[in-house]
């Protein structure tokens, strides 16, 4: 399979504050890579840095093959105008823990607005588009509710329709359940259980270890703004190898 997203030798500091001490990180087209680690390791961070709301001060990340935030030319690498960014952006969708939606929009035109004015597309063909994700989301009665009339769960299932209408190569979830009530984290994890069905790529940050179990090809524990150690669920989870990896489990299952 070909490799999606490739993430090599990436650091990134906030002033002297190391987040990022070299990551290394390949996804291949069509799988599910689940990132579990404490809080403050650098996960988000890690996220950010693929669709390039952080620039990294050192390595680089391509996505389906694509230079982020740079053009290379020799052995020089120069940085992106804003537009091209923007465009590059518009094809990564990114989930955000407390969904984002626009307050003042119906949920369908929450949906519409990013193919409208980010894709150029007609509006009568982003409206179709948005009522068959809604109904892929199961919320095609819900088009014309406010995101406040609606629980947590569904604003989420919404930000992810939002996200699927710029038809990304790649979605990225930052704790997408975290700020859900517990009863409603299920229905979000089904929805996302079914893009991963239909060979989404998927970077997805979350403490939901049953998902991770289920859902994800590979694993990968961060600690202190390193990959300790990545592989496939069963290893991973199961036989961790390193004692930071052990501690960790042991407090979340
Ligand atoms: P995680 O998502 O694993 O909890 P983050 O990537 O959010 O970790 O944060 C990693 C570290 O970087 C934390 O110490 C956090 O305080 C710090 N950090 C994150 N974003 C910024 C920022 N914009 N400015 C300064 N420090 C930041
Ligand atoms: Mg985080």
């Amino acid at each position: 399979m070909s490799v999606m997203v490739d993430i090599r030798s990436v650091h990134k500091s906030f002033g002297s504050l190391e987040v990022l001490k070299g990551i290394d990180l390949s996804v291949r087209a069509g799988e599910v890579t689940v990132v579990l680690g404490p809080s403050g390791s650098g996960k988000s961070t890690l996220l950010r840095t693929v669709n390039h709301l952080e620039k990294v001060d050192r390595g680089a990340i391509s996505v389906d093959g694509e230079l982020i935030g740079y053009r290379r030319s020799g052995d020089r690498l120069y940085e992106l105008p804003e537009r091209e960014v923007l465009r590059q952006r518009t094809r990564i969708g990114f989930v955000f823990q407390n969904f984002h939606l626009f307050p003042h929009l119906t949920v369908l035109d929450n949906v519409v607005e990013a193919p409208v004015s980010a894709l150029k597309r007609p509006r009568g063909q982003a409206v179709e588009a948005a009522r068959r994700l809604l109904e892929r989301v199961g919320l095609a009665e819900k088009a014309d509710a406010y995101p406040r009339q609606l629980s947590g769960g569904q604003q989420q299932r919404v930000a992810i329709a939002r996200a699927l209408a710029l038809e990304p190569r790649l979605l990225l979830f930052d704790e997408p359940t975290s700020a859900l009530d517990p009863e409603l984290v299920g229905e979000v994890l089904d929805v996302m259980r079914d893009l991963a069905g239909q060979g989404t790529t998927m970077i997805v940050v979350t403490h939901e270890i049953g998902f991770a179990r289920e859902v994800a090809d590979t694993v990968v524990f961060m600690d202190d703004g390193r990959i300790v150690e990545q592989g496939p669920p069963g290893d991973v989870l199961d036989r961790p190898r390193e004692e930071r990896t052990k501690a960790f489990l042991s407090k979340v299952l």
